[in-house]
């Protein structure tokens, strides 16, 4: 097993985390650092470089044959940078080349966090099995990757399964990217519970206005709450809709926080997308909770290393 194993990095804006990750998926080490996300470019890189240090330490280190990064966007995988919205020291960061000079020359693979998650949910969790597959993170913002013809289908910059982005409401509320009525807009945490505030959504003793509260109040009945999840789920299923009638996708697998509503957002979800997706060759599309958790990013990060270490043309896994 050994000899497939691989350095995996998870770069976000609160922790930066590392492993040694073998064939199988299995984390044979791990460490983590606080990300000093407001510190100066090079402060950040030293904790990257505190995580790498710490892997090269183990004495399985000599067996890893590759790095791959999986790191908040927006990445530049082609060009090999880093431009992370929560890391303002980071702008068009040259990670890869810091990285590669810091593990000696090994050949570095750098995904998005969305196409990482999509990674680790093909080879590990609910897209296993799966050629056409949209993944999906519904939290602080939406992000996703897709797995075409059974690879990960990354776009040449890493960024391509974006869904968060697609409009969904043409003359919707302006989003932060610039566009308009995008997935992200109406469907993540804090727009979950901004919408049902606005409505008269009071939280309740505790104070806490998050998703997760008005999922709870959704799941004792609340109207408004159960709304805004509804309205959550309308865009995710016209985003996943589109997406699946314009690349064929057979399953749609969604994570992050918001998907921990369970059946307050995927219940309406799964009634939404029949509204949706209406044509014969989408009809049949699944839709499933993510499995990898809060492994995703290391593990999508050890699966876009691998056929890296591999050649360009091994993309399979054992397991
Ligand atoms: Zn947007």
């Amino acid at each position: 097993m050994q000899s497939d194993l691989v350095a995996a990095l998870d770069i976000g804006g609160t922790k930066i985390a590392g492993a040694l990750v073998d064939g199988r998926g299995r984390m044979l080490l791990r460490v983590q650092r606080p990300t000093p996300a407001r510190e100066g470019a090079e402060t950040v890189m030293g904790a990257v470089e505190e995580v790498l240090a710490e892997l090269a330490a183990s004495p399985l280190w000599p067996d890893a044959g590759a790095v791959g990064i999986g790191s908040a966007g927006p990445v530049d995988a082609s060009a090999g940078r880093v431009s992370p919205v929560n890391v303002p020291g980071w702008r068009g960061y040259p990670l890869v080349e810091r990285v590669r000079r810091a593990t000696g020359g090994l050949p570095v693979q750098l995904v998005g966090d969305g196409v990482a998650m999509t990674a680790a949910e093909h080879w590990r969790g609910a897209a296993r099995g799966y050629d056409n597959a949209l993944c999906m993170v519904v939290s602080t913002g939406v992000g996703g990757g897709l797995v075409l013809d059974g690879r990960l289908h990354t776009g040449p910059t890493g960024n391509a399964g974006h869904i968060g982005h697609i409009s969904v409401d043409l003359d919707g509320d302006p989003c932060p990217c610039g566009s308009r009525g995008c997935v992200e807009r109406i469907a993540s945490g804090p727009n979950i519970a901004r919408r049902a505030l606005d409505n008269g959504w009071r939280p309740g003793p505790d104070g806490d206005a998050t998703a997760a509260a008005v999922a709870a109040s959704a799941r004792a009945g609340d109207p408004i709450a159960t709304a805004s999840f509804e309205r959550a789920a309308r865009a995710l299923a016209a985003g996943i809709a589109a997406t699946a009638t314009l690349v064929e996708i057979d399953i749609a697998v969604i994570g992050g926080g918001v998907a921990g509503a369970g059946d307050v957002l995927f219940a309406p979800l799964r009634r939404a997308l029949r509204d949706y997706a209406t044509l014969s060759f989408v009809q049949r599309l699944k839709v499933a909770p993510a499995l990898t958790g809060g492994d995703a990013g290391l593990l999508g990060a050890a699966a876009a290393a691998a056929p890296a270490r591999r050649g360009p043309h091994a993309v399979t896994f054992s397991g």
